[in-house]
């Protein structure tokens, strides 16, 4: 994780969002709630920290982490007393979680702030928006607890865009809330990553009521992701992974014998014939990333991948113990930074070791 590409990232949308009145929750559980990443996030002024995880919340307070700090995935009610050590503001949909919310902050005696969230389509996580005004009231009835906003989440589950209607519903449902409960909200919630585009689009348009994103994967990939282009500005190398060669000749492409399934199951790859170029096998494979998200180096393709080898092909052999550099989508990250196999690495950019090829 290259840190100066990071703070680069959250500082342009910071100050991209900033002028339309939107502050950003910078989302860290792609990298496991990296403290050096969260730091990073801070320092180019992100509002707070987001996290679907309490246990990797735990790791940025353990690491002195004082931010603020949001769950945005509703809490397990079995956790909700490590819910209220850790997080600020938990994003919430469920009577029964506000409930036991409630109890574990009167115990610890805090008060923790609650964002209702709605589902405004994408049929993930939310009340729908007409239960949404008695979800805002059953926060205000219960001592410990605050109503601190609503929010809404699109684009994880459905692909549903965030755009001008449903972010306006977002805006208006605010409005009824805090007209029908007489209290103001203060967070407003209105996605991530996938709304850069509506954020972005027509400056003349107006954002409404909205003033929070919570962004993860612009700031640590660089791309919108509902189509996944680069955001001007941003740098997409902020990530990589670097594997190590074990074995790499000059050898026939063309599987020889009866073919059937691979180790994954998976129809087997029709043969393409590239005699003469070399098979190249890095010590990686699905138990350590997404293979499919991988961007191999140029010149070089990935031919296939099992549970711990990746065969690329290349025009010649490389050295074994050469390590390739490889460029990861948020599948191949994800799973890059949850494997006990794969080091993780933060540094600046000139203390990464330069690939081996490409
Ligand atoms: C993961 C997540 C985010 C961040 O999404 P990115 O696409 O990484 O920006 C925001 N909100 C919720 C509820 C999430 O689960």
């Amino acid at each position: 994780m290259d840190l100066a590409a990071i703070h680069h990232n959250a500082g342009v949308l910071v100050s991209t969002l900033a002028p339309l009145g939107i502050a950003v929750t910078g989302v860290t559980k792609a990298v496991l709630g990296s403290p050096a990443v969260a730091g990073a996030m801070l320092d180019a002024g992100v509002a707070r920290l987001g996290e679907s995880r309490v246990e990797n919340l735990e790791r940025l307070r353990g690491a002195g982490i004082t931010a603020e700090t949001m769950l945005i995935r509703s809490p397990m009610r079995s956790q909700v007393d490590r819910v209220v050590a850790v997080a600020d503001i938990s994003c919430v949909t469920e009577a029964s979680v506000v409930e036991a919310l409630s109890a574990a902050a009167m115990a610890a005696g805090t008060v923790h702030r609650l964002v209702v969230m709605v589902d405004l389509g994408d049929r993930r996580e939310g009340v729908l928006p007409d239960d949404l005004v008695d979800a805002a009231r059953r926060v205000l009835e219960l001592p410990g607890v605050r109503l601190h906003g609503i929010g809404t989440n699109l684009a994880c589950q459905n692909g549903v865009c965030p755009d001008l209607t449903n972010m306006a519903q977002l805006s208006d449902l605010a409005d009824r809330v805090e007209a029908a409960l007489g209290v103001e909200l203060v967070l407003v919630s209105g996605g991530n990553s996938a709304n850069l585009e509506w954020a972005l689009s027509d400056p003349a348009v107006g954002v409404g009521r909205i003033n929070d994103l919570r962004l993860g994967e612009s700031i640590l990939l660089g791309r919108e992701t509902l189509h996944r282009h680069p955001v001007p500005g941003l740098r997409v190398d902020a990530a990589s992974l670097f594997a190590e060669v074990i074995e790499s000749k000059v050898k026939p492409s063309t599987p020889v014998g009866r073919i059937a399934q691979t180790a994954f199951g998976w129809a087997p790859p029709g043969p393409l014939d590239e005699a003469g170029t070399a098979r190249t096998i890095v010590a990686i494979g699905h138990q350590d990333t997404d293979p499919a998200g991988l961007d191999p180096p140029l010149g070089t393709r990935i031919v296939g991948a099992s549970s711990d080898h990746l065969v690329v092909s290349s025009p010649t052999p490389l050295e074994a113990g050469a390590e390739i550099r490889f460029g990861v989508d948020y599948s191949a990250l994800l799973r890059a930074m949850t494997s006990p196999f794969v080091e993780h690495l933060v540094e600046p950019r000139a203390d990464v070791r330069a690939p081996a090829a490409g």
